[in-house]
């Protein structure tokens, strides 16, 4: 399979990079040299339930690590294998000049650019520093700024797939920064994601997946209530999701991560919620989707109820739960 990536749609104005469309080694030109693809190492801070396969994939293209995470035991395994561990961000700075985050929140982001011993402390001129967390895109834009007085390069790349897509490295990239070094970071996102999509300036790619995730919210609290019902109604709840996924009320929550377990095997659902996308990142998630609603005046009706469903949930004790246990959730509301 050919190494080189194209940009797709350039004529409608989206710059796009499918890996089922790679074209032939040589049909690219580089726009950067730190973006040949030489194996040199690459950061990686932030292993949990998303970094840790999306690094893995890094490692599968041959890319040495050097690894930080402030919990030491998500670094063990990358330790075991021969990548070399870190004890900061500065750290990672010092030694890799192109460094990928994958953290939970806008706070850890900022503690690990900004912070005492953060990215900023040693980073070196014409570095890359491309930020997949899901986090507010004012806090991008202020890190893409703070980045730049140092002559680094900052982009916001948030993915959407979840923990199945990160282990197969099919993750949706949604890509925000100078549109020169997109194909610098495509080099790197390609290894664990099998579209990576240009959104435009620094902050956009969080816009375009605050957006999804408000939309994924929503329809999982819909599906979840939708199957309950059909369940109290006295229909098998297999045979009710197999008519939902031939009808026109399939979507992702039903036909890919169905929140009634039982229903399909390899999802939250039939492991007790356990692992996949926590329901606390999830109400985080639409707390971003409020506050932007509010500074633009837009009213989300749904996303301000899924958002106040997600974090009563939280104060419930699914915070840790996978966001599909809005089911479970529905199911123990009903007995009042
Ligand atoms: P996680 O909580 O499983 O992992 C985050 C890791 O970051 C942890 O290992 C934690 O110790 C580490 N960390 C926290 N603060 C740090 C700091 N200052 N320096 C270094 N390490 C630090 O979270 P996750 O599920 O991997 O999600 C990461 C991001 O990806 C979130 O923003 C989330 O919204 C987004 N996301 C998650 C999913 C999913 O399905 N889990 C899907 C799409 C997007």
């Amino acid at each position: 399979m050919a190494a080189s990536l194209r940009l797709l749609g350039a004529a409608s104005g989206l710059r796009y990079w499918s890996r089922r469309l790679r074209p032939a080694a040589g049909s690219f030109a580089a726009v950067c040299s730190r973006s040949v693809a030489s194996k040199t190492p690459v950061g990686f801070i932030g292993l949990g339930n998303m970094g840790n396969p999306m690094a893995k994939n890094l490692m599968k293209h041959g890319y040495p690590l050097i690894i930080y995470d402030v919990f030491p035991d998500a670094c063990k395994e990358f330790q075991d294998a021969g990548e070399q561990v870190v004890s900061s961000p500065a750290d990672v700075a010092e030694k890799a000049d192109r460094i990928i985050t994958m953290l939970p929140t806008s706070i850890n982001a900022i503690e690990a650019y900004s912070g005492a011993n953060g990215i900023l402390k040693k980073v070196k001129k014409g570095s890359l520093l491309i930020d997949s967390s899901t986090i507010d895109p004012a806090v991008s834009k202020e890190l893409a700024k703070e980045v730049e007085k140092m002559g680094a390069v900052f982009m916001d790349a948030p993915v959407s797939g979840g923990v199945g897509a990160a282990r197969s490295g099919n993750l949706t990239f949604m890509v925000g920064g100078v549109e020169d070094e997109f194909a610098a970071a495509q080099e790197l996102l390609g290894c664990m994601g099998s579209n990576v999509v240009y959104c435009g300036a620094v902050g956009t790619g969080q816009a375009a997946k605050i957006c999804n995730n408000m939309l994924l919210a929503i329809s999982m609290i819909g599906t979840a209530e939708t199957m309950n019902l059909g369940i109290r109604l006295g229909l098998d709840p297999k045979l009710l999701a197999k008519i939902l996924n031939m009808s026109s009320g399939r979507c992702w929550s039903s036909d890919t991560y169905n929140p009634v377990p039982g229903v399909m095997d390899g999802v939250p659902s039939a492991n007790n919620y356990q692992g996949g996308f926590g329901t606390t990142l999830m109400a985080k998630d639409l707390g971003l989707a409020q506050d932007s609603a509010t500074s633009t005046k837009t009213p989300i009706l749904l996303g301000s109820l899924a958002h106040q469903i997600y974090r009563m949930m939280c104060a419930k004790g699914y915070s840790k739960k996978d966001f599909s246990s809005v089911f479970q959730f529905l199911r123990e509301e009903e007995t009042f």
